[in-house]
This record gives C-alpha cells, sequence and structure tokens, in this order.
C-alpha cells in the first residue's frame, strides 16, 4: 500500500460514513471524525478501536484497499459506461476481491467483438490494473510477435483495412484486421482504445444494462432520411428482412440487431448474439438500403434458361461462395468447388453470348427498351460502394444517430 493509499483511506474514513465499498468497511467508531478509535471491516477480519497506526499495520498488503483505492479514488464516475464496462472486465459483480484478486493475477479476459481485452494486476501491489487489448484471433501470440501500439487514437488507422488491404466501410464488420496489441494500457486508455475500435459500444451495451437504451427501429430511421436516401423508406416490409439477414447476421457485423422493422412489427430475422446492441439501421445499411429500394422496384419476368443440374448447382453454389466471402479461400486447383475460378470460367466461355447473356437469353425482349438497374447503369449516380463508404468512415458507424455521448 502506498503512503498516498493510506492518506486517502484515513481521510475517507474520518469523512461520514467512512468506507463501504467491494467488502471493506472503515470508519471512525461512532461513525464519523468525533469517534475516538477506527474499524476496520473485511468478509474475513474484523477490528475495532484502532489509532491510526493500528489501522495501518491491518490495511497494509490489504487486497481490499488497493481495490476500493483504484475503484473510488482512481476510476470514480459513478454511473459512467466506462466504469461499469472496467467493473465487467473483472466480473467485480461477481467475485468477491480474493477471487478476483487471485483471478487479475493470471489475467482476465473479456471478448467484445472481436477484440480481446485482458486486465491484469499491474505487479506494483498496489492494486493498480493494467489492460492488454488485441484480435481474439491472436490470443496465442507472443506480443514481440504483433505490432505494438499505445496512443488509443492510433486505433481508428489500423482497424482502416482488413488483413487483405480491403477498406473496412463497418467500423463493426466481422473483419477487423490482426496482428497488433496495445499491451499495457491503463484504465482510460483500454476504455478509449474499445470505444475507437467500436464507436459508441460501450455507451450503447451500458443504456441497455440500465434499461435505458432508445432504439430507433427501420421505420424511425427510414422516415427521417431526406435527399437521396428519402427513397428507403419505399423499401417493402419483406426486403427488410433480407436486408438485416445480409448485413446484420453474426457472421457479418458483431452487434447484436435490436432495432425491428417498426416498435410493435419484430423482424423473424435472427439479431445475432453479439456482446453490445445496434440501437437502430446503420449508415451502410440505409446506404445499401437505398440500392436495394430501386432494385425491388423492378417487375420480375420469366425467363428460360437450359442448364444441367450441375450447371444450376453450380451458379447456386457461386451465389453462396461469394455470400460468405469464400471466394478467397477456393483455391484455384479444386475444381470441385462450384466457385472455382476454372469452373466458373468454363461456364462462362460454355453458357455466356459474346453479349454477356445467359444461356444467350437476353436480358430484354428484342424491341423493348431498356429500363432495369440491375447492372448499375441508368441508376442516378449511385455507385454503392463509393458515397456510401464515407458515410461510414466518420468514427460514427450507428453512433452517428444516437446523439449520445460516453459519459
Ligand atoms: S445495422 Fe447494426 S447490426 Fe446491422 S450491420 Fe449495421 S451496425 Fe451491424
Amino acid at each position: 500500500m502506498l503512503a498516498r493509499q493510506f492518506d486517502a483511506l484515513v481521510e475517507a474514513a474520518d469523512a461520514d460514513g467512512g468506507i463501504d465499498f467491494d467488502g471493506l468497511r472503515v470508519a471512525r467508531e461512532g461513525g464519523d471524525a468525533s469517534g475516538d478509535g477506527y474499524t476496520f471491516v473485511t468478509p474475513e477480519h474484523e477490528a475495532t478501536g484502532l489509532s491510526e497506526a493500528e489501522l495501518h499495520a491491518h490495511a497494509d498488503g490489504s487486497p481490499y484497499v488497493t481495490n476500493w483505492y483504484f475503484w473510488e479514488r482512481e476510476v470514480r464516475r459513478h454511473g459512467s459506461p466506462r466504469r461499469a464496462f472496467l467493473r465487467h472486465a473483472e466480473a467485480a459483480g461477481e467475485r468477491g476481491v480474493h477471487e478476483r484478486y487471485d483471478a487479475l493475477a493470471d489475467g482476465m479476459v473479456t471478448e467484445w467483438g472481436q477484440l480481446r481485452i485482458e486486465a491484469t494486476l499491474s505487479g506494483d501491489d498496489d492494486g493498480d490494473r493494467r489492460y492488454d487489448v488485441r484480435h481474439v484471433d491472436d490470443a496465442d501470440r507472443a506480443v514481440e510477435e504483433l505490432e505494438t501500439y499505445r496512443d488509443p487514437l492510433d486505433a481508428r488507422e489500423l482497424a482502416k483495412y482488413d488483413d487483405d488491404g480491403m477498406y473496412r466501410p463497418l467500423k463493426t464488420g466481422t473483419n477487423m484486421p490482426t496482428g497488433w496489441v496495445y499491451p499495457d494500457l491503463d484504465w482510460r486508455d483500454a476504455v478509449e482504445t474499445v470505444e475507437t475500435l467500436y464507436p459508441a459500444t460501450v455507451a450503447n451495451w451500458y443504456r441497455e444494462r440500465e434499461g435505458t437504451l432508445d432504439i430507433d427501429h427501420w421505420t424511425d430511421t427510414t422516415d427521417r432520411q431526406t435527399g437521396i436516401y428519402g427513397i428507403v423508406s419505399e423499401l417493402p416490409r419483406e426486403a427488410v428482412e433480407w436486408v438485416a439477414e445480409a448485413a446484420c447476421d453474426d457472421s457479418q457485423c458483431v452487434k447484436r440487431r435490436e432495432w425491428q422493422y417498426s416498435a410493435d412489427d419484430e423482424l423473424a430475422a435472427d439479431g445475432g448474439t453479439g456482446a453490445f446492441p445496434c440501437r437502430e439501421p446503420c449508415s451502410l445499411v440505409i446506404a445499401a438500403g437505398r440500392r436495394w429500394t430501386k432494385l425491388e422496384e423492378e417487375e420480375p419476368r420469366e425467363y428460360t434458361f437450359r442448364l444441367t443440374p450441375s450447371e444450376k448447382e453450380q451458379i447456386e453454389g457461386i451465389v453462396d461462395a461469394v455470400a460468405d466471402g469464400r471466394v478467397d479461400e477456393i483455391r484455384e486447383a479444386d475444381v470441385y468447388e462450384d466457385a472455382n475460378r476454372y469452373r466458373t470460367r468454363y461456364l462462362r466461355a460454355k453458357l455466356f453470348d459474346e453479349h454477356g447473356n445467359l444461356a444467350g437469353v437476353p436480358t430484354e425482349p428484342a424491341g423493348a427498351v431498356e429500363h432495369h438497374d440491375g447492372d448499375g447503369h441508368g441508376d442516378d449516380g449511385d455507385h454503392s460502394g463509393d458515397d456510401h463508404g464515407d458515410h461510414s468512415d466518420d468514427g460514427h458507424g450507428d453512433d452517428d444517430h444516437t446523439g449520445h455521448d460516453d459519459e
């Protein structure tokens, strides 16, 4: 125990009510400074009528005291998301101080989306906590093997691109890059790093726990869109299911979708199991929704193609591989895979005519004026990825709509 910790202990014990925190009770007898001795109580130990020197002897080496000091004199901020998050990171609500200190000595791990946050004790016997933040897939890698960071703001840059160098339009997408580590953060920087990598997630997780998370459902969000995004409110109810299935699934986004079609109309699509909630359709989904709204305006037509059963199944396999992001994993030599490049080129060589029409069947009947939107032309300048990327690269994701700040 440091001298400043004991001074703070005495000061708090002398104040009205003394200390009553995480199993530690310290007070002047009689409850204030007018009493003539101190009481020092923990779940395992009780002493009364103590002089200041005797109080020091009881407090010195007590994890209850350093624990009190860390939470009540360092972190403080009662009722704040960051305090709740840090308490959660060491299961403070479920474990007593001794059990927690034993666990912290080995490291206590919290998974937060694709982040792994490990809380430990500093090793100076002062109860200070240190935090290691990295990708969950790097759990077993030595710090020396990873690129080391210290400044939480650098997290913004490191999470911009995935491991293949592709821009990440969705900060909570499941493509967080690997190979980096924040090995030794204090509690402030630990929370800031997490919030930089996954903006607003700590605040919204906290609001959900407190029962104060306000949800903006699909219709709430799309009804207030203006300008080029105004048409998104016209997307049919049925298509919103497909939007949620396409974008918000656990395989695509680490948030747990809590928004529904409307307050009294729940979507059937699985909302996922993420640790933190998604409180409204994000910028990426709204931008993509605009494209889908235009595509859904088209009327279906009947086309007749002649395909072998294997060709039909191969087309289905290609769609699955693209949708599941598996194309890059398919080896060129593996011609048993539907989306194998050579098999796909073979299919194209066999089935496409010189105009790119599947099985030689034109998209428009002879003499018809082309008006469909399926090829990305005939649109009004919405080239999906480009202007939408900017939307979600502003550090907001969904928090640009929330109007909430963490603390
Ligand atoms: S709307 Fe929410 S759950 Fe869906 S992709 Fe966007 S951030 Fe993820």
